[in-house]
């Protein structure tokens, strides 16, 4: 010890005790480390060694007293955030290097620095990694470019970064720069003198022995790198596989290594560094066809070779982009590419070099096909496009590249994926795992890697994906602290590609969705170790079949010339399925409606000739359905970014993806019924799909027969579905005021906005991810019943059995239960039920007749919805009203007529609950209906499968068509079913200044409903004491129970809803449906009294003459006249005018007359004018306002004076401009009565005749097609 200090006179008390220190610690931790035994001596010069180069580094005279040395356990032990180390900075040199760390990346911090000191022994480990070593423990050791000399030694690591690791115990330090070695006696093993060189074989000399095989050869290589394949652990036997190529004609050579002492090479040799390797022997490799290569033995060694020294020289490559600047002094000779990097010292030369290397193939060098660069040469890509279709699929090929980046961004660690320079995709999954996971701001240089171009449209176009013969490394360690990867699964993911052979563009399909499921769905739903199995299940749902994946052989792979892999070829589908959550899918909807040019277009046609009144009457409702599509895909930055940017440059190919959602099925309003109905987007009337991100309701119907229906199990609720095929809906209800067509895009207009977004869907595209419980027994039911036992159907609901994870078993209590056939359910609304709680008397409430079939049952456990036992079914029926208000009231969208339900009434043995005697609040009243029986908040109704013996009873005798509705002369209440064909909101009691109203509540809604023989009723729907009912929608067949069939005056029909009223959606209409082929009809027909009225019919005829034009400039707020600019109502000063036509023909088609109306954009082709022509004739106009012709006699005449603008119309109107063949699509005009007919007078002399004439038929023209 006193020696020690005598080498360091004159220094202080606290130096001195300092050096005390690190004499001990070298002592300690150097002498006494596994494998190494230092006598006094020796740990003496180590220590004067560690100092002396303390001193060079710190560059001051002092010692760095604020440091202090650190063994590798309490390293790995303490150190629990991620820092860095370097002993030569003084403070200004570290703010500078925050400054620059942190300006390359946003959002992130540098590392923060300790003062620490590490020494040690670097060891090799087992799988080739390098391990810092010490007494205490050995820790993984990453370093840039280790040198072969560094193994064994003592070193001193002035600069490293410290990664701590989720695992405890675990860690990684990574080296900055060189170790400084501190035994300079054995530390300079010296290169191979040229002598030794010169015997050494290049690359074709050794090719021709492995030709020429004889015992026992050994050979020493000399090459240059040209690929570095990843460690690999292949059943026990660790191997890694370097190709060598001569720089002279590119020939290659693989060397593998497998030998333990050897693997750690893998660290040390990089792409177009110059080799040397000693003592290879000639081996086969049984799994590669027999071929012969060169293996490493036990003697082997490595030497890397500055290129000056090869004596292949040659350099076509000029060493790669490495920064001469260097912290760290390193005693020995080496190429200066073995030097420090720093991380920050980028040369502007260097940055055009990085750039334009950047997505440039790697150039071949000859035109020798045997390189693995040149699997796609030139020639073959000229005669092959990269595009081939196989068996339907488009499938591409992608190129091999080399690149350099930086790591900007960790998409998924779990599956390996990375954006690089924040606009290239990386993908390591091909590759084993990596010891080191990359972080952001890393420097890397990859090799022979593959380069696709939009695989999967959820990331980036640019994508490069590494394989087995990919050499990546490293080059720059970031200086950036990433946030902690949460705790990814067993590397679940890659493990797919090696078993199930999914192809790279699904497999990057699918970590994107288990991505998006984590956020969406861990950990209420799901548990995060299940989300891998999910994602899968939903890629097998969605793609019939698997991409071609193949099996991969690994020394195929890594050999064969030329080189072919899982990713030389790819499909590239970019409508491929897109996964939502439902935030997305809610935020979208709403995106759907709004503008300007959205009012347009729903005004159209003739939307410019729309008075006041009607323009905003027209807009006061009205939808858009689509299927669930989403044009463009955000990619996952933008989505990070937030709203969506607009993509420049080479986007994906325009076009719709299909949606697709998951999420669990829940009743409305679980929590709070009472107020669902106030909430945007749920209803009481509906369903919900629910994941993390938020809730949306859902209409759906279930496939019956070869329709739809109503009826929706209660099993699905609970179960977490895919749903594949939706219909994405949204209502806008607008309050608006605006004056004309021309004031649309002024949103100043618009005094009231509302929204409501759900989504339609058939339960034939809702695919089971896990099952309810109920649902489970359901299914196991329906198999009993069809007597099948289907092994994949099995399996298919079955996941990792996990669904008795997910689900409480909480049906070991007691409980009650009876069975339910509901014969009548009533509308949803707020209805006085005198409940005591309920102050302001208003409650949500329904009622549903029923009869409860056989006695109440008690239970030890939960009987769910398994199948019906004979004792819950005898022939004593009772009849009762359910009433269900407040929360009970979740149950509307279960229930439906004619099904059987049982009712579970939990944590009780009293079966009076069930026996349908009377509700406390209906006691003080007299009772004159059934007995009622009133739900309780916790019962539950599980739909049961319709046993036989009840089924003739439950066919609804009293379900009416559209049709049987018109003629059915005796009823009053009505049950039927129906297309709506129209919806008009009835503006009049927009505000009854209800509790509850809302926009969008408190309407009144006239409905038309049609059946196929296009007959059709309208339906008074008054919801001002109901929520509103989402999915009345044109074209959805709705089922109208309890409304009341009314005659107007005029003796037409129509129906008026009651406050028992209940509409059902029973089938979703297509989102866009086909224009039904309108039947071409005779007059002669049409005229005939009764069945074929309400038609619509297309005629093709003559037009006879004109009977009646008018054109009118009309105010738009009173309808006057508008003259000159102004309106002729004394008392209006209103300034906008709208343009109105109306004409009326008589046309003739050889069997019959009719008169057909026109209305505004039809009566311009009538009149067979151009656009032009018609707005001169508006501008002519604009002098008088309005001009009427009508025909008297055989000529047209007008009321006003003759004018020319008269002349005109008369003469166009009889010219054959006019008077000509046409096919018109009509409607018979409503309320007409020409059957009966009209008495008339007439007067001969003295003489009056009274007849009955039959009145011409009426019909309204709406549509004009092409002349004939
Ligand atoms: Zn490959
Ligand atoms: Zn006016």
């Amino acid at each position: 010890m006193e020696e020690f200090l005598d080498r360091f006179p004159g220094r202080s008390d606290a130096e001195r005790s300092w050096l005390k220190e690190v004499f001990g610690f070298v002592k300690h931790q150097l002498g006494s480390a596994p494998d190494a035994s230092l006598t006094e001596e020796a740990a003496l010069d180590l220590s004067v060694s560690l100092l002396r180069r303390i001193e060079e580094i710190h560059n001051t005279c002092t010692l760095p007293l604020s440091y202090r040395l650190l063994s590798v356990s309490e390293l790995v032990a303490r150190q629990k955030v991620a820092c860095v180390s370097n002993l030569s900075w003084s403070t200004n040199q570290h703010k500078a290097w925050v400054k620059e760390a942190e300006s390359q990346q946003a959002h992130h911090k540098a590392l923060p620095r300790v003062h620490l000191l590490l020494i040690g022994y670097l060891r090799a480990g087992r799988a080739g990694e390098l391990r810092l070593t010490d007494a205490s423990g050995d820790v993984t050791c990453e370093c840039v470019s280790p040198s072969p000399q560094w193994l064994g030694q003592p070193v001193f690591l002035p600069h490293w970064n410290y990664i701590p690791h989720n695992a405890p115990h675990m860690g990684l330090v990574e080296l900055i720069g060189s170790p400084v070695l501190l035994s300079p006696c054995q530390g300079l093993a010296v290169h191979p003198g040229g002598a030794e060189l010169s015997k050494a074989d290049g690359v074709k000399e050794a090719a021709a022995r492995l030709l020429t095989r004889c015992q026992g050869v050994r050979v020493q290589l000399c090459g240059v790198v040209c690929s570095v394949s990843p460690v690999l652990e292949v059943s026990d036997s660790t191997f890694f596989i370097l190709i060598l190529k001569d720089p002279q004609n590119s020939q290659t050579l693989p060397v593998l290594v497998q030998e333990t002492s050897c693997l750690w090479w893998s660290q040390c040799v990089f792409v177009d560094q110059c080799v040397y390797v000693t003592v290879l022997r000639v081996c086969v490799v049984r799994g590669w066809k027999g071929n012969r290569l060169l293996c490493a033995t036990s003697k082997s060694k490595l030497h890397i070779l500055p290129h000056a020294l090869s004596p292949h020289t040659h350099t076509t490559h000029t060493p790669n982009t490495l920064s001469p600047h260097t912290h760290a002094t390193n005693t020995h000779t080496q190429d200066t590419e073995t030097h420090t990097l720093s991380p920050h010292a980028q040369t502007p030369e260097q940055h055009t070099d990085t750039q334009t290397l950047s997505l440039q193939t790697h150039t071949p060098q000859q035109q020798n096909t045997e390189t693995f660069t040149q699997p796609l040469d030139a020639t073959e890509q000229k005669v092959e496009p990269n595009v081939i279709i196989q068996s339907g699929v488009r499938m591409k090929r992608s190129k091999v590249i080399s690149y350099q980046g930086v790591v900007t961004e960790v998409l998924s660690e779990e599956a390996g994926l990375y954006m690089i320079d924040g606009e290239v995709g990386l993908c390591l999954a091909h590759q084993p795992p990596r010891r080191r996971g990359l972080r952001t701001g890393d420097h890397l240089q990859i090799h022979g890697v593959h380069f696709l171009y939009q695989p999967c449209p959820d990331l980036p176009p640019s994508m490069l994906c590494v394989c087995l013969r990919s050499t990546l490394r490293v080059t720059t360690f970031s200086p950036l602290a990433t946030p902690e990867p949460g705790s990814p699964g067993p590397l679940s993911l890659p493990r797919l590609l090696l078993k199930q052979d999914v192809g790279v563009s699904q497999y990057l399909w699918i970590s994107h969705v288990t991505k998006q499921l984590r956020c969406s769905l861990v950990p209420r739903w799901l548990k995060a170790n299940t989300v891998c199995a999910v994602a899968w299940r939903i890629l097998q749902l969605l793609f019939k079949r698997t991409e071609g994946g193949r099996r991969r052989d690994i020394y195929t792979e890594i050999l064969e010339d030329p080189h072919t892999c899982p990713l030389s070829q790819y499909t590239a589908d970019p409508l491929v399925c897109e996964y939502v959550c439902v935030r997305e899918c809610l935020s979208a909807l709403e995106s759907q409606c709004g503008s300007g040019a959205s009012l347009r277009s729903l005004l159209l046609p003739g939307g410019a000739s729309l008075s006041k009144a009607q323009l905003n009457q027209r807009l006061a409702w009205s939808h858009s359905a689509r299927p669930g599509t989403r044009t463009r895909p955000p990619t996952p930055h933008q989505d990070q970014a937030g709203p969506q940017k607009d993509q420049s440059g080479p986007g994906p190919t325009r076009g719709q993806r299909p949606l697709v959602l998951v999420g669990v099925l829940e009743l409305p309003g679980q929590t709070d019924a009472a107020h669902t109905s106030l909430h945007t987007h749920t209803s009481p009337h509906t369903l919900q799909l629910r994941d993390g991100s938020g809730r949306v309701a859902c209409v759906v119907t279930e496939p019956h027969e070869d329709r739809q229906r109503a009826v929706f199990n209660s099993a699905w609720i609970g179960c977490l579905v895919c749903v594949k095929r939706v219909t994405m809906v949204t209502e806008q209800f607008l309050q608006s005021d605006f004056p004309s067509y021309t004031h649309l895009e002024q949103d100043g207009y618009i005094t009231h906005k509302h929204y409501r977004s759900y989504l339609q869907f058939c339960s034939s595209d809702v695919h089971i991810l896990s099952p309810s419980v109920a649902m489970a027994t359901h299914l196991q039911a329906e198999r009993a019943k069809r007597g099948e036992e289907e092994e994949r159907e099995e399996k298919r609901v079955k996941l990792d059995g996990e669904e008795e994870e997910r689900l409480p078993s909480s049906c070991q209590h007691p409980c009650v239960s009876v069975v339910m056939r509901v014969e009548q359910k009533e509308g949803l609304s707020w209805r006085n039920t005198g409940a005591e709680r309920e102050e302001a008397g208003l409650t949500l409430s329904f009622q549903v007749r029923a009869e409860l079939i056989g006695p109440a049952l008690k239970w030890g456990k939960d009987p769910k919805n398994s199948l019906v036992t004979g004792a819950e079914m005898d022939s004593h029926v009772t009849k009762v009203q359910v009433v269900y208000q407040s929360r009970a009231v979740r149950w509307f969208p279960v229930l439906h007529s004619n099904c059987l339900y049982r009712i579970v009434v939990s944590n009780t043995q009293d079966t009076s609950l069930l026996s349908g005697k009377v509700a406390p609040w209906q006691s003080k009243v007299e009772l004159h209906t059934d007995p009622a029986l009133q739900v309780g908040s916790d019962w539950t109704f599980h739909t049961l499968a319709l046993p036989n013996l009840l089924h003739s009873q439950c066919l609804s005798p009293n379900l009416m068509s559209v049709s049987e509705l018109l003629d059915s002369s005796s009823a009053e209440m009505v049950w039927f079913q129906g297309v709506l064909s129209e919806r008009i909101s009835l503006l009049e009691n927009t505000n009854t200044g209800h509790a509850h109203s809302d926009v969008g509540e408190g309407l009144k809604l006239r409905l038309t409903m049609c059946d196929q023989s296009g007959r059709s009723v309208h339906v008074y729907l008054d919801l001002s004491r109901a929520p509103y009912p989402p999915g009345l929608l044109p074209g959805n067949t709705l089922l109208l129970s309890a409304f009341q069939r009314r005659l107007s005056r005029s003796g037409g029909v129509y129906c008026n809803s009651l406050p028992v009223s209940c509409v059902t959606v029973s089938q979703l209409g297509d989102s866009s449906p086909p224009q039904p082929s309108t039947p071409l009809v005779h007059l002669m027909d049409w005229m005939q009294p009764g069945e074929k009225r309400c038609i619509v019919g297309q005629v093709k005829g003559h037009v006879v003459c004109v009977l009646y034009l008018q054109l009118t400039w009309s105010c738009s707020l009173c309808d006057s006249t508008f003259i000159q600019s102004r309106c002729s109502s004394p008392q209006c000063y209103s300034t906008t005018a709208v343009f109105q036509s109306t004409a009326k023909i008589i046309m003739e088609d050889g069997t019959g007359e009719a008169q057909v109306w026109f209305s505004c954009p039809l009566v311009r082709l009538l009149l067979g004018l151009a656009d032009s022509q018609w707005e001169e004739l508006q501008r002519a106009l604009r002098v008088r306002g309005r001009i009427r012709v009508y025909s008297r006699g055989r000529g047209l005449v007008c009321e006003e004076d003759s004018d020319c603008l008269l002349q005109y119309l008369s003469s166009l109107c009889s010219s054959s401009t006019v008077c000509r063949s046409l096919t018109l699509t009509c409607r018979a005009r409503a309320h007409t009565q020409q059957a009966e007919g009209e008495a008339r007078r007439f007067t001969r002399g003295e003489t009056d005749f009274m007849t009955r004439m039959l009145l011409p038929l009426q019909l309204t023209c709406t549509h004009i097609e092409a002349d004939s």
